[in-house]
Formats: C-alpha cells, sequence, structure tokens
C-alpha cells in the first residue's frame, strides 16, 4: 500500500478526511474504497484508481496449520515473505523489512539472495493487514482458537515440505522483553492478545534487517502501535537485529517498550565472523556494551538468539564463553537447534558482491547441522547453573518453507538461474 501517494491524495482534503481513511483501511479492516461510507463518493473513486487496497498475495500453509506464509507480490513485482504463526489462541505475524538482505549470514536463505530494496512503511504495514483481514474473515471456531487447518482464501494453495528456519522460531510467543514494569494500556492489550480473530503479536523476523530500515520500520511501527488503527501492543512488537549499534542506541530513545533480540549465535568473533560477515563491523564487545547500555535505559529484558549448530558453536566450553560475556541480569539467551534448510545455497547462488559471505560459507563447505538434543541440554544447562536465564524453542510450523526469505530466495535463485534477471 502506497501511503506517502494516500497521504498526498488527502492534502487539499480537510484533516479529519485522512484519519477517517486510515481507520477504514487499518481499524475497520475494509479491502474496497466503497466499504468507506465516512468518505464522500467522489474522493472514494479517486482512491479506488490512486490507492488500490488489494493486496496479492500466495499462501503455504503447514500440515498442522498453524502455520501459514504469505508470498505477496509488490507494486514493482519484487516479492516478500509475511508469516502468520497461530499458537495458544494468538496470533503473531512474522513480518520483512527488506526485499533481501546486505549481511549474507551463511545459515540464513535471505542471506542468499542479496539485497534488493528496502521496504517502504506501508509495505511493511501491509503485511500485518494482509493477515488482520484474512483473521478476520477465518474466525477459529474451537474455544479460546485452538488452531485448525487454514482455508485458503487469497491466491494459490500449495503445501512444500521443507522445514521451518530457526529464526521465527525463537519468537513464538513473542514476549522477549518480558516485563519490568505495567501500565494499564498493557493490560488492555494483553485482554487483546486472547482475541483470536485479530493480530496480536508482530515480530520484524522476517526478511532484511529492521535497522538498516530504521525510518520505515519505526514509521510502520507507529502505525501498528496506534489505538486507532491496528492497535498492537508495544509490548507485543518485538524486533529482532543482527547487532547494529545504531540501531540500538536509537531504538532506546524511539521506542523503548518495543522488544528487543539480538542475534549473537556465537561466544567469540572469529567464529561469527565466519557465521555473520557483519561482525566485523560490529564485534561482540560493541554490541555487549550497546546492550547493556540498552538495559540500563529500558530496564527491558533483551534476549540473545542463538543457533545451535552440531560441532560449530554447541561446545560446553563455548557455553562457558557465553556466560562470561552475558554478565548483565536482564539479559536472557534463546537457543534453537539451526534448521538445515535455512541457508548454505551453493555458492555460485550468491549475488557478485557477496565476497565476504562466499568466504565464510567456504568454511561451511560440507554444510550445518543442528546440535542434538543432549548437546543443547548441556549448553543450556551450563547456563542455567551460571545464572543466565536461557529457553529453548522449538521449531514452528515444520512443513512449511518459512520466512527469513526461503520462497522468496528460490524464487529468485530460480530468476537469476534462468536469466531472467
Ligand atoms: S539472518 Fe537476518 S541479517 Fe542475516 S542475512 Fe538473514 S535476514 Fe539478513
Amino acid at each position: 500500500m502506497n501511503l506517502e501517494k494516500l497521504e498526498k491524495i488527502f492534502e487539499s482534503e480537510k484533516p479529519f478526511r485522512l484519519k477517517q481513511a486510515k481507520q477504514a483501511i487499518f481499524r475497520d479492516l475494509i479491502e474496497v474504497w466503497d466499504e468507506a461510507t465516512t468518505l464522500p463518493l467522489v474522493l472514494r473513486e479517486q482512491l479506488k484508481k490512486e490507492v488500490p487496497l488489494s493486496i496479492e498475495a500466495e499462501i503455504s500453509t503447514s500440515a498442522d496449520g498453524k502455520t501459514s506464509k504469505a508470498l505477496i507480490c509488490l507494486e514493482d513485482k519484487e516479492e516478500l515473505e509475511a508469516v502468520l504463526m497461530r499458537h495458544d489462541g494468538r496470533n503473531t505475524v512474522c513480518v520483512s523489512s527488506q526485499v533481501g538482505c546486505p549481511l549474507g549470514c551463511v545459515f540464513c536463505a535471505t542471506g542468499q539472495m542479496g539485497f534488493i530494496r528496502d521496504l517502504t512503511a506501508g509495505e511493511i504495514v501491509a503485511q500485518v493487514l494482509f493477515w488482520a483481514r484474512w483473521l478476520k474473515k477465518n474466525p477459529p471456531s474451537h474455544s479460546e482458537g485452538e488452531a485448525r487447518p487454514l482455508r485458503l482464501v487469497e491466491g494459490e494453495a500449495r503445501r512444500i515440505s521443507r522445514s521451518f528456519p530457526p529464526r521465527l522460531a525463537l519468537l513464538v510467543d513473542a514476549r522477549p522483553g518480558a516485563i519490568a514494569q505495567d501500565d494499564k494500556k498493557e493490560k488492555q492489550n494483553d485482554k487483546n492478545s486472547v482475541n483470536v480473530n485479530r493480530v496480536n503479536n508482530v515480530v520484524f523476523m522476517g526478511m532484511g534487517e529492521p535497522f538498516l530500515n530504521y525510518d520505515n520500520v519505526f514509521e510502520a511501527i507507529k502505525i501498528l502501535n496506534d489505538d486507532n488503527l491496528l492497535g498492537i501492543g508495544a509490548r507485543h512488537i518485538s524486533i529482532s537485529t543482527v547487532g547494529i549499534i545504531e540501531g540500538i542506541e536509537r531504538m532506546a530513545l524511539d521506542m523503548p517498550q518495543i522488544n528487543l533480540a539480538i542475534s549473537l549465535h556465537a561466544p567469540d568473533d572469529a567464529l561469527r565472523q565466519k557465521l555473520m560477515p557483519i561482525d566485523k563491523k560490529y564485534p561482540l564487545e560493541a554490541i555487549i556494551a550497546v546492550a547493556k547500555d540498552y538495559v540500563a535505559k529500558t530496564n527491558r529484558k533483551l534476549m540473545f538468539e542463538y543457533i545451535m549448530i552440531r560441532g560449530v558453536n554447541d561446545s560446553q566450553e563455548q557455553a562457558r564463553q557465553l556466560v562470561n560475556l552475558l554478565d548483565d541480569r536482564l539479559f536472557f539467551v534463546n537457543l534453537i537447534a539451526y534448521n538445515p534448510t535455512g541457508g548454505l545455497a551453493p555458492l555460485q547462488n550468491l549475488q557478485n558482491n557477496h565476497d565476504e559471505a562466499k568466504e565464510s560459507k567456504k568454511d561451511f563447505a560440507m554444510g550445518l547441522e543442528p546440535s542434538l538434543p543432549a548437546q543443547i541440554k548441556k549448553f543450556k544447562d551450563i547456563l542455567e547453573k551460571s545464572g543466565i536465564q536461557a529457553l529453548q524453542r522449538y521449531r514452528f510450523g515444520q512443513d512449511v518453507r518459512g520466512a527469513c526469505g526461503q520462497l522468496a530466495s528460490s524464487r529468485k535463485v530460480a530468476k537469476v538461474m534462468n536469466g531472467d534477471n
């Protein structure tokens, strides 16, 4: 949705008209302008032509019906992914912030596709809007929203037998920044969070690095959080970053109530640089320093994500290194077994500007595997015995190719290989 165009059209109207239009879109979830009956007919006709409300998407659904992914087609024909997870009567939407990603983490499918462009605030919000509309039309019939197989109403339905990437599963309960303080609005939102017909949580864990597109992500969050629009409580919105320091600093000031998660994945820089080339620019020492500063400023808990990769980052010695690193009482760690389908596409699929990622991938040419459950348990025990809160999340939606760009990137790779772009 083109919010800039929408606002431009309303520049010549009385100010309350724009408010009416936004409420119709985001609160009433209209899908065609004819439904916006508070607006004059002439204006509606203009809006129909210039700011169409339709969102073109193709949906894939997991066999258990709890996880569904929309591959959304943008105006310029680029594609992005937005995932809906239904769990314990709550609906969490995972959104993308960029088409592709420039950071080239070796375990991530989006990292293999390279960077295409930033998403606008309207394109970010449209992902939540898509699922909000869908939930309105598809209320669960079971009490308390127990998930049932999703009926597909927009686009072509397809089941895809691939595993879900790890990153999304980290935030299925979407409350990483558990609360040091509380307030009235959040209590209201907690009431809303059991409303099975609406989006309760939003996590920025899809394609892209949110802090490389800070301004648009911030604008989108304002719309998501606005009580008169989508009305999703700040503490039900989470951002996951690789540790872009400037973004964390800005977030502590601009939106301290939003949950923050930082992807760590290694307890030392040498290994982290191989997994995540961005570590060269933002090494662990700097990340931990800014994380402590964030906690001191916000008094919020901060989650570190740690994907467990067999024989790479899961030894007991590495657990002890991690303990030494995370010495703040508000830090906690979320462990998850690596999902083999998350990344490591063949080297030739990397774009030419991904030299660093190519170098890193040579170290893992034999491929990555998830840690064994016993190894994860030992790792977790060491953290917990040292006083660090550690959670172990399980993969969610095992048979749909999930976020981190798996679907869009596979198409992109196919296009590249077919010489279509
Ligand atoms: S994990 Fe995140 S930052 Fe790394 S390549 Fe994937 S989308 Fe980009």
